[in-house]
């Protein structure tokens, strides 16, 4: 809770913060377990320095409590772990300078924990004349994406890049009864828990933005998965696209080795290696790429060569003379339509992971004013 300044009186103050303490103690679902419930409060805003540590890393408890207590008129209360005053503390440290919107739609007191009725087809209608919005409905899977899928007391929520129709739009979901709509400032879409990282430096259970080279051809899994390396001269990172993210999975299988790239992603322990499992990725410049179209011909006795294997080059059956593999007439395959930025389909999306064409994303993290060295293409 963060009231700017003095805009609110003592009094109003601790108001505020009782009755606020008295829904959270009276709400909680004691007794389960991950229920943490913490409140912070404090009248100017805790340093941005916690909710960059926060998003992109673990930020142990008291970390944050020291940095809040700092604060003009902090204080705070938590339960169970501590940890949720890591996010409490967090929040009033958000600069907000990258940012979406949410409308929250909520069910009455009575309907919490019973399905859900939301009409799919006015949700697809809502998202096609509200381009602003996204992540509402994914397309490709067909599938309904602002409904959660725990008993909680939201009904939907719709996002957006703009504040301004947001509510219009969410009024134009067909659904049972809403008992209130709140319009929120998030951070979805910002792309704000990825770090620019070097392979050598990248900590497990974290989202690095890492940019190298294609040092391993792309390999097509079990299940549709398809897994490549990546080298940025610090070290070798095997980075698996997932068969769920559809569209990013069309274009990793048709990387290159050599092909410059970034790519982000969280960093997992896939024993016995760690790998970084792709939310993301920028084909910067493509490595040549050739297809062969006939074998050569032998000159003396103008008859076609055999293959001797894959770049083993080629042999006249007659003569026996050989010729390199770069004796075969070959274009050059035109993949020009994969250089920019690919994401995973909607519906495999993280809510954090940045939005297509979220420009302010890639100026910040992908190209930030000190670019990391870069393996040189060949
Ligand atoms: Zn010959």
């Amino acid at each position: 809770m963060y009231a700017k300044g003095d805009s609110l009186s003592e009094h109003e103050r601790d108001q505020v913060i009782d009755r606020t303490l008295g829904v959270l103690q009276r709400e909680a679902r004691w007794g389960e377990e991950g229920t943490d419930p913490a409140l912070a409060y404090a009248s100017d805003r805790v340093p941005e320095e916690l909710y960059w540590a926060s998003v992109r890393k673990r930020v142990p408890p008291n970390r944050a409590i020291e940095m809040l207590s700092r604060v003009r008129g902090s204080g705070f209360v938590a339960y169970g772990s501590g940890q949720g005053i890591v996010g409490a503390a967090a929040a009033i440290s958000w600069p907000a300078r990258r940012k979406t919107w949410e409308v929250i739609a909520y069910r009455p007191r009575d309907r919490w924990g019973s399905d859900r009725s939301v009409d799919a087809r006015s949700v697809q209608a809502m998202s096609l004349k509200y381009r602003e919005t996204f992540l509402s409905w994914d397309p490709a899977e067909r599938r309904l994406l602002v409904t959660p899928h725990t008993p909680c007391p939201i009904l939907f929520g719709v996002r957006g890049r703009k504040p301004g129709r947001l509510l219009r739009a969410a009024r134009e979901i067909c659904s049972e009864k809403v008992e209130r709509q709140v319009l929120f400032e998030t951070n979805q879409g910002t792309g704000d828990h990825v770090y620019l990282s070097r392979v050598s430096e990248v900590e497990l259970g974290t989202s690095p933005a890492l940019s190298g080279r294609v040092a391993s051809p792309p390999r097509v899994l079990r299940g549709g998965h398809v897994s490549f390396g990546l080298s940025d001269g610090s070290g070798e990172m095997p980075c698996i696209a997932f068969e769920p993210g559809k569209a990013l999975v069309r274009v990793v299988r048709r990387l290159a080795v050599d092909d410059l790239i970034t790519v982000w992603g969280s960093v997992a322990w896939d024993p016995p290696l760690r790998s970084l499992r792709l939310e993301g990725m920028e084909v910067l410049r493509l490595a040549p790429r050739l297809r062969h179209l006939q074998n050569p011909r032998c000159s003396p006795c103008g008859i076609s060569t055999h293959s001797l294997g894959k770049g083993k080059g080629y042999r006249c059956d007659r003569c026996r003379r050989t010729y390199p593999p770069e004796a075969a007439k070959a274009v050059l395959v035109d993949a020009s339509d994969i250089l920019g930025v690919h994401l995973p389909t909607e519906s495999a999306r993280r809510h954090l992971s940045p939005l297509p064409g979220a420009a302010a994303f890639a100026r910040t993290i992908l190209r930030p004013s000190r670019r990391p060295s870069r393996a040189s293409c060949p």
